[in-house]
């Protein structure tokens, strides 16, 4: 079926299979199994673990197709794992820690913020404001995450505004890459200087060039 391998293409399902896809124009609901072929793995560290039991359904939201609500749904699995020596709630490849939408969503409304206002997007979405905020955090955490400084010369640094222009966050992004290499709250000098602190002397002086859009550098 056509949404079936929409979401098959659109979600980290390794170790899972898509049961049954149902629901209208209204919205549809992936079901979600395991995949009896593959062990179920440690939320916490990733470790092959047994089988304890089974969590209550949980709902993750997907990203819409033709406008159509997506909704996955999966009863998690609890495991015991030999590495951790606990009991954990298992991995799920296609959500990170205990969101409620799927990441593809989560990587999908960050992306349209780039280029529309947060409050346009949630309606484009159907979603609520704090929900592309949370996507927005959730996307900056992983860039950070996986962040190379190999290689950084020309940087731009802009402020953005937060919780209706009471919280202000300074984000510098690689120009060349085009990729964000840091965020820290606050619009001040001592937000750039933690900035230039983080970046360490032998990485600010290979800087050939910054381009500056803050209300006072
Ligand atoms: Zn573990």
């Amino acid at each position: 079926m056509l949404v079936e391998s929409l979401v098959k293409a659109t979600v980290e399902l390794q170790g899972f299979r898509i049961m049954s896809v149902t629901g209208d124009t209204a919205g549809l609901v992936a079901t979600i199994g395991p995949d009896g072929r593959f062990a179920p793995r440690c939320g916490q560290c990733r470790e092959r673990a047994a089988y304890r039991d089974m969590r209550p359904t949980r709902r993750f939201r997907h990203v819409p197709v033709w406008g159509i609500p997506v909704e996955l749904r999966y009863a998690p699995r609890r495991v015991s794992c030999p590495r951790c020596e606990a009991v954990h709630v298992e991995a799920m490849p296609w959500v990170s820690g205990k969101q409620r939408m799927t990441r593809a969503l989560m990587v999908t409304l960050a992306t349209w913020t780039r280029v529309l206002p947060w409050k346009q997007v949630a309606r484009l979405f159907r979603c609520a404001w704090g929900t592309v905020a949370t996507a927005v955090d959730e996307a900056v955490a992983y860039g950070l995450a996986h962040r190379d400084l190999e290689g950084l010369t020309h940087i731009g640094i802009d402020e953005i505004s937060r919780k209706r222009g009471h919280v202000y966050v300074t984000n510098v992004y690689d120009l060349e890459l085009k990729r964000l290499v840091w965020s820290g709250e606050g619009r001040s000098r001592e937000t750039l200087e933690a900035f230039f602190e983080f970046l360490g002397p032998e990485r600010t002086a290979a800087l050939e060039g910054i381009c500056c859009d803050m209300w006072q550098p």
